[in-house]
């Protein structure tokens, strides 16, 4: 061990990841969460809960006048979700292309969406879709306490 090594914090970011009620009820949590922890991010952040409606209509409040809002709505709070926050480098836009495409169909093989479902009303997985997002989801979707702050020790084998 090289104890002099310390990964630098630049570009770090947070994100919300929710495994969806589908995700849940098919069995892939375990698979869904390796694939950000192989990766190389950092677990901040997980709990199992139950979404009530009116979180479900905050955080999707930007697809509001949609057509498809109500059954969405419907969909996020049918079961359990699986809600986490993540952190690293570059993390926003990574763990966006670890989900691949909103509609499953169209999804690249090797994503979550591409590899575990099939049509958009059921894509499995939530990733935030900016920096920003990400904070303002974390915020609204964990309470003060449920963070953990915490040092991998494999930091500085993933960033120098
Ligand atoms: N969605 C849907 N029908 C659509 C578009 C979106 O049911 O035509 C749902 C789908 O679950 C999607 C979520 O609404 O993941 C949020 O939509 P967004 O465009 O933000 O896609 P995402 O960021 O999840 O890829
Ligand atoms: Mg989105």
């Amino acid at each position: 061990f090289l104890p002099h090594l310390v990964a630098s914090m630049e570009g770090v970011e947070q994100t919300y990841i929710m495994i969806k009620p589908d995700g849940v009820q098919r069995g892939l949590v375990g698979e869904i969460i390796s694939r950000f922890e192989r990766k190389g991010f950092k677990l901040t952040g997980l709990k199992l809960f139950q979404c009530p409606k009116e979180l479900a209509e905050e955080h999707y409040k930007d697809l509001q006048s949609k057509p498809f809002f109500p059954k969405l709505i419907d969909y996020i709070t049918s079961g359990p979700v699986v809600c986490m926050a993540w952190e690293g480098v570059g993390v926003v836009a990574s763990a966006r292309k670890l989900i691949g495409a909103t509609n499953p169909l169209n999804a690249e093989p090797g994503t979550i969406r591409g590899d575990l479902a099939v049509q958009t009303g059921r894509n499995v997985v939530h990733g935030s879709d900016s920096p920003d997002n990400g904070k303002r989801e974390i915020a609204l979707w964990f309470k003060e306490g449920e963070l953990c702050s915490w040092e991998a020790v494999q930091g500085p084998w993933l960033v120098e």
